[in-house]
């Protein structure tokens, strides 16, 4: 075989002085322009692309540029005779490059891969989160092509280049090489033509609703999880999962603790003071309190086994009760009188034990 030493930077159009990245950036250009599988049947364009990874297996990589430059066009390359695909593999990274260039277009067929998990958010009520619920989403997500069987080919022929084994062998130096082949990346098929469902991509997007079901006692941040309802696999790997984070819309009357439930209970200064049974409503229903005499204004009471229930260990959480007393805005003159008799039972100062000495 003759080798003929060619000028590399005429042939990605560069510079001599251009930088890697300029080099890097040339050659992507090209390769998307004269990649064979762009340019079916073109035999020049064929070999305008072997030419290009021929230049950039030598520029691409700054040790074997350093040597090409310091030898000049006289240069022969060792173990480089014309276009060898090794050069071109050791040079750059494959799933760089062809991701580059074709985006999902071989994804399809080579790299096992599980898909990607899809997060979605659902908003619930408290009562919801409580009792548990059923609730209808709609998922967007990609699924295997079924007219394509995910390959993204309507049709194929045996791979040109390995002639259907997958593998080639190139020499470096004295030794041979079995290497992937670069053509078909192993799997030993060239798409004659891409499948018109899919694109070529293997996949399709496909929206459904589905009824999820909320389990009782979620809290906020809680993940449901359905298994496979995630984005498909490629290569035959598993579906990712539907990962479904709920939050609880804030209520109006209840706060909520890990198991537990706190209520603000406004009550009267007659109730608070005669003590009074009072109806307080909970997650499920109502109960009934009984107030003592002489309660105070922010004092605690827990009504035990009201709050949630946990999912883990089905214990129930209490409903914690705090006192506040109001007090009317509007005084009438009738009643006035009557509350300076209640000052007036008040025998020492209620802020005693706050005061700075
Ligand atoms: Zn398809
Ligand atoms: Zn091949």
């Amino acid at each position: 075989m003759s080798t003929s030493v060619k000028d590399y930077y005429q042939i990605l159009g560069v510079s001599k002085d251009a930088s890697q990245d300029e080099i890097k950036k040339a050659f992507r250009r090209l390769a998307r322009k004269y990649h064979p599988d762009l340019n079916p049947g073109d035999k020049t364009a064929e070999e305008k692309f072997k030419e290009i990874n021929e230049a950039y297996a030598v520029l691409g990589d700054p040790q074997k540029r350093a040597e090409y430059d310091r030898a000049g066009t006289a240069y022969e390359f060792p173990g480089f005779e014309g276009f060898k695909w090794s050069g071109f593999e050791e040079a750059f990274d494959f799933g760089d490059i062809f991701g580059d260039i074709f985006g999902t277009r071989f994804g399809a067929a080579e790299h096992y891969a599980r898909g990607e998990d899809i997060l979605m958010e659902v908003e619930l009520t408290l009562e919801d989160a409580f009792t548990g619920v059923t609730k209808p989403i709609s998922i967007t997500r990609t699924i295997n092509c079924d007219a394509c069987n995910s390959t993204g080919a309507e049709s194929s022929q045996t791979c040109p280049m390995c002639r259907g084994t997958g593998k080639i062998q190139t020499s470096k130096g004295f030794f041979k090489i079995a290497q992937t082949c670069p053509e078909c990346h192993g799997t030993g098929r060239k798409i004659t033509s891409i499948c018109k469902k899919c694109g070529g991509r293997g996949k399709t997007v496909y929206t459904e609703s589905v009824k999820v079901k909320i389990p009782a006692g979620v809290d906020n941040g809680s993940i449901v999880k359905l298994r496979g309802m995630g984005n498909a696999g490629t290569g035959g790997g598993p579906a990712g999962d539907l990962l479904i984070e709920i939050t609880i819309r804030p209520h109006p009357v209840f706060k909520r603790k890990g198991d537990d439930i706190y209520l603000q209970l406004p009550v009267t200064f007659g109730e608070a003071a005669f003590g009074a049974k009072i109806e307080v409503p909970t997650i499920d229903g109502t109960a009934v309190m009984k107030l003592p005499q002489g309660t105070q204004g922010g004092q605690r009471f827990k009504l035990s086994g009201k709050g949630f229930i946990s999912p883990k260990t089905k214990h129930r959480g209490d409903e914690y009760v705090d006192i506040k007393i109001v007090v009317p805005k509007d005084i009438p003159e009738s009643a006035k009188e009557a509350i300076n008799k209640i000052e007036a039972l008040y025998k020492e100062d209620p802020r005693k034990g706050i005061r700075r000495q």
